[in-house]
């Protein structure tokens, strides 16, 4: 049977030029970064090399980029890391749980005491308004020491794809002097990346979400800002995340990085967004369905789609039979049969959003993987109407 893995915005599988770069770094380069002996030089060469592709990538300094554990830990570090009681964070209801939990930590810290949060909602769309933020922002917002404020709004939408207006934002906290955070872990590798355009103090990527290995990420984190770590311990990125460097980990990030930044300028996420465009036409021929986040820009290579008169999961479990593999909502919600907060935060009730799923595509996708897709969806969706009709997703 054939397999098409749809469902890339969960993970993506190792490039084999990443596996490549990252193998010596297990066996005979396997010096720690830090020793002095040359085992320890050639480790630390493989980081500094990495740290030079992640500054380009980003377009900052190299001491300005921080290895970590990926993206829940730069999400997590600059909400942790930047906030004080007192403080205010202003986010978004479509956020990934890794900032929206940490949101909640913060908040709980005390009544009085704790940060204060504020959770901006979506249009209809799944476009965040920059005017929403800018009437969120208090007036007694400052840089400085008196009360922080955080701006942390992602780049694109994991469920939908949908790509915010992180450049708007970016100008709308410059101006009222708070600090902002992307978490960019669904954009990275997808679109034109800079953090001096997006304005941002703070932004967080993860290398699996890109072809890199699991487990690895990078926060860029402005000279000047005023970030705690979240992780103490040794001196480690310049005494920004302790522990010993993961030297593989960190290579691999790099080349992923290396070749997104192709990916980017090849015309590789046109073809995508070609496959997409083609995919979505496709499904939306089936009656009963519609696409979330239809009319806002998006990353070339994500659609989610709203089967009416289905069970999300059992269309997840029919469509795995015949060797698809999408998801329903994010994969760190798959187990739990809690419809998603993105699609509810956009207004779809809790069977509409229970009756969505995700198709997001691999760069290496072909229109044979499109074709098949569409062979079976229909199918598939027959047979789960046709096995529980009763079950809603017909309104909202
Ligand atoms: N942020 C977004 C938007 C994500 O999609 C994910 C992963 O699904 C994360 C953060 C967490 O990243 P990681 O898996 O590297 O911890």
């Amino acid at each position: 049977m054939r397999r098409v893995y749809c469902d890339a915005n969960a993970t993506t599988p190792l490039a084999a030029e990443v596996m490549e770069a990252m193998r010596p770094y297990w066996t005979e380069q396997f010096g720690n970064a830090s020793s002095i002996h040359l085992a320890g030089q050639q480790a630390r060469k493989a980081v500094d090399g990495a740290r030079e592709t992640l500054a380009r990538f980003f377009h900052c300094r190299e001491a300005e980029v921080v290895f970590n554990s990926g993206g829940t830990e730069g999400d997590n570090t600059a909400i942790f890391g930047l906030l004080r009681q007192g403080d205010h964070l202003i986010t978004t209801s479509i956020e990934h749980s890794a900032v929206l939990r940490a949101a909640e930590r913060v908040a709980e810290r005390g009544v009085e005491r704790g940060v204060e949060v504020t959770l901006v909602a979506p249009r209809a769309n799944g476009l965040i308004d920059p005017e929403e933020i800018r009437r969120a922002i208090k007036p007694e917002t400052r840089l400085g020491d008196s009360r922080r404020t955080l701006v942390s709004v992602m780049l694109a939408n994991n469920e939908t794809g949908v790509l915010e207006p992180v450049e708007e934002i970016g100008k709308i906290a410059e101006k009222a002097a708070a600090y902002f955070h992307i978490d960019a872990v669904q954009g990275a590798g997808k679109v034109n990346f800079d953090v001096r355009r997006f304005g941002c103090h703070l932004c967080s990527i993860s290398a699996h979400k890109m072809h890199g290995p699991k487990g690895v990420g990078a926060m860029y984190v402005r000279r000047g800002t005023p970030l705690e770590p979240l992780v103490v311990g040794g001196s480690h990125e310049r005494r920004q995340r302790a522990g010993t460097e993961n030297v593989p980990g960190i290579v691999g990030l790099g080349k992923a990085v290396e070749l997104a930044m192709a990916r980017v300028e090849d015309g590789t996420n046109e073809r995508v967004a070609l496959l997409r465009d083609r995919l979505e036409a496709g499904i939306k021929r089936i009656a009963g369905t519609k696409v979330n986040g239809a009319g806002a820009p998006r990353v070339a290579n994500t659609t989610n789609i709203r089967f009416e008169q289905v069970e999300g999961e059992a269309l997840v479990i029919a469509l795995d039979l015949k060797g698809v593999a999408v998801s329903g909502g994010s994969a760190c919600h798959s187990g739990s049969t809690e419809p998603s907060h993105v699609l509810m935060a956009m207004g779809l009730d809790k069977n509409a959003a229970r009756a969505s799923l995700r198709f997001s595509l691999l760069r290496t996708a072909t229109e044979e993987d499109v074709d098949y897709v569409l062979r079976v969806v229909p199918e598939a969706v027959d047979r789960v109407r046709a096995l529980a009709p009763e079950v809603a997703g017909t309104r909202g």
